[in-house]
């Protein structure tokens, strides 16, 4: 691979979500004057959404943009180097490790933290888009709070739904659960929890038509799948649970990843399977993926970037 360099450099952070901007707040502390690439969305997946109130530390909550400004803002403070600008390859195959930016720059660096957080899967409906943050959500966790004791829908069939779907039942009055197929993938188990849950309806063969609302969600059309019907239900909350992809793609091949594109670590760690290479946030966790989270295996990510660099003399 043509791999001419144009900036050498202690420690690369790749992603600027809750997981970038924490291990940038770190690193920078801990003088290994990092350079932060934003990608394409600066700022992550809490640009895209409206008010968030499970993020300690504010305690009248705050719009998830705003939140972000204050963490670019805190690690431009500390010090770090933000740039716009997307990590188009990588090659790890030695030291110092060589990522390119924008397919044309080369960066190398002595330690390489990835952040690249992971995208929630859509429907692909204009009124999803448009009421996305104002009754549509892609986590239960985060925003079925705002629904206690309303009645809302969740689109998904897997184990994620099943949970999410479970989650919402003990928040709101009635969960609508709307199945694609006559059987859901989720495990067996959770199937059953699901389908005994006295206030789960589970609506098999349905597809999403549209989400109604004019400036939030009022209500769902949904259509048989075999028969063509339609069908509207009043909703305050519409929840997509059809999955999460990492953004992973460019490391494939290159770090060890599981079926999914999920970043592996090891357990207790950030570390990966190369020396050196770190990963926090989303990219490596499918289980939790909250901002706190996040943020917190940022920290990781920084400290063992740090250890890292230090053993072998390197800072
Ligand atoms: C609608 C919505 C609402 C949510 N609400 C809440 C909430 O209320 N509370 C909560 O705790 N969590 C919430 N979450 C979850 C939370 O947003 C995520 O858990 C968190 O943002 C993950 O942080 P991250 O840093 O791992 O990645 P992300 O926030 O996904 O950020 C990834 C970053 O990597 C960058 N990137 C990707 N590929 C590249 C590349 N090749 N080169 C350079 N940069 C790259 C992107 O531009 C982005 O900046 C919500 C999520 C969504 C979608």
């Amino acid at each position: 691979m043509e791999t001419t360099s144009n900036e050498r450099i202690h420690c690369l952070i790749i992603g600027s979500g809750p997981a970038g901007y924490t291990a940038a707040i770190y690193a920078a502390r801990a003088n290994l004057k990092p350079v932060l690439y934003q990608g394409l969305q600066p700022g992550g997946q809490l640009t895209i959404t409206t008010e968030v109130e499970n993020y300690p530390g504010y305690a009248d909550g705050v719009q998830g943009p705003d939140m972000m400004v204050h963490f670019e803002k805190q690690a431009v403070r500390m010090g770090a180097d933000i740039r716009f600008g997307l990590a188009t390859k990588v090659d790890f195959s030695s030291q110092p490790f060589k990522v390119q930016i924008d397919e044309e720059k080369w960066i190398e660096a002595d330690a390489v933290i990835i952040s690249t957080g992971a995208s929630a899967r859509w429907l692909g409906l204009e009124s999803e888009q448009r009421l996305n943050g104002y009754g549509v959500s892609a986590c239960a966790v985060c925003d079925g709070f705002f629904f206690r004791n309303k009645e809302v829908a969740i689109v998904g069939a897997g184990d994620t739904a099943a949970e999410e779907a479970l989650y919402l039942s003990k928040l709101c009055s009635t969960v609508h659960m709307f199945i694609r197929r006559d059987e859901m993938r989720a495990s067996k188990v959770m199937q059953e929890r699901v389908l005994n849950a006295p206030n789960i309806k589970v609506y098999w063969n349905k597809d999403t038509d549209e989400i109604l609302g004019e400036k939030h969600v009022e209500a769902v059309r949904i259509k048989d799948t075999k028969s063509g019907e339609t069908q509207t239900i009043p909703i305050s909350g519409f929840f997509v649970a059809i999955g999460h992809q990492p953004n992973s793609d460019i490391f494939k091949g290159v770090i060890d990843m599981d079926e999914a594109g999920y970043i592996k670590t090891i357990p207790g760690t950030s570390k990966t399977n190369i020396e050196g290479v770190f990963a926090s946030g989303d990219v490596q966790d499918k289980i939790y993926r909250q901002a706190v989270t996040a943020a917190g295996s940022g920290c990781m990510a920084a400290l063992d970037a740090e250890r890292y660099l230090s053993a072998k003399g390197i800072h």
